[in-house]
């Protein structure tokens, strides 16, 4: 059975301002219509600010091509998390790593968000840390490791594309609603790309 609105505003309510938010911008399309509102109304009870308001709005509506470019310069124009550097606009990269353990092999998969010089560096030290701690597995450590320098040398070749590459407008696509709640707010920006998840 489905909560009532009583039972949806106690489970909120025990929320903190923290994993509102986060419900708030990210999950907004998966909620009820009726939940929504609960979750507005104690978004207003609390007194959290109203670009929390502007990032659930933002997941409903159709994300036009001018909308995602102006989302992805945001993200784009921040300073890189690795270096700090401002002086490149940020891209994406998937970095792939493989570490083999006595019997099993793991093959891991991160998307990074940096400038140009650091996505290349983080290619090339997971290429690097694979060729070292992932081949002498047996057998998928020979086999992981190898996809993993064809899968990192691939990845390198969008990184330098003056355009934000596939991998940075799908990260942005899936977080408008963060990126619009935070829009005038460069630390929590900065925190996105930080800490993805
Ligand atoms: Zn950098």
């Amino acid at each position: 059975m489905e909560p009532n609105i009583d039972q949806l505003r106690k489970n909120y309510e025990q929320l903190d301002d923290q994993k509102l938010i986060q419900l708030a911008t990210e999950k907004a399309t998966s909620l009820r219509p009726e939940a929504l509102n609960v979750l507005k109304t104690i978004l207003k009870e609390r007194g959290l600010p109203d670009s929390i308001l502007a990032g659930i709005n933002a997941q409903f509506k159709e994300i036009k091509e001018s909308d995602l470019l102006e989302y992805t310069e945001l993200i784009r124009k921040l300073p890189c998390p690795i270096c700090n550097s401002s002086n490149e606009k940020l891209n994406a990269t998937m970095v792939g790593t493989v570490i083999s353990f006595i019997v099993m092999t793991q093959y891991k998969k991160e998307l990074i968000i940096a400038c140009p010089n650091c996505l290349d560096d983080q290619n090339k030290r997971a290429m690097r840390k694979s060729a070292l701690f992932g081949w002498w597995g047996f057998p998928w450590g020979i086999i992981n490791t190898i996809q993993a320098l064809i899968f990192n040398s691939r990845m390198k070749k969008q990184n330098r594309q003056s355009e934000a590459n596939d991998l940075l407008n799908d990260f942005v696509v899936e977080r408008i609603g963060r990126i619009e709640a935070s829009r005038n707010n460069v630390e929590e920006l900065k925190l996105i790309i930080k800490y993805i998840r």
